[in-house]
């Protein structure tokens, strides 16, 4: 390979590099978007669950169901945002330490916090 043919094929390789990391960049913003959503929904349906409560007391009997069935909504979002959060360390090559549960970048072998070996 001569001098040019080795240039040209290393900036079509930057640019293949360059070019994945916008994608990664775009998803981990789409993800973050949708957390985001996610957490307004959640205050949203804690607001209603005061609602709730505050008829409860005023002696509303119906109101108990409600608030059970906005809990559960809830406890769905917080998983989802769960997932999501894992799915952007994933793209990010972030793993969490099992014992202390701190975010590890994929190469380290041991945990920097608490020693803990990663497997
Ligand atoms: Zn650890």
């Amino acid at each position: 390979m001569d001098f040019m043919e080795k240039l040209m094929t290393k900036v079509s390789e930057g640019t293949k590099i360059l070019s994945q990391k916008t994608d990664e960049l775009l998803e981990i913003t789409e993800i973050k978007m949708e957390i985001k959503r996610l957490e307004e929904e959640i205050l949203e349906a804690k607001i209603f669950i005061g609602e709730m409560v505050y008829r409860n007391y005023l002696g509303d009997e119906t109101s108990t169901m409600q608030l059970r069935e906005k809990c559960k909504e809830i406890e769905q979002m917080y998983h989802r945002i769960h997932r999501l959060t894992s799915e952007i360390n994933e793209i990010k090559g972030i793993r969490q330490c099992s014992n202390c549960h701190m975010d590890i970048r994929e190469y380290s072998k041991y945990c920097p916090n608490c020693g803990n070996k990663i497997v």
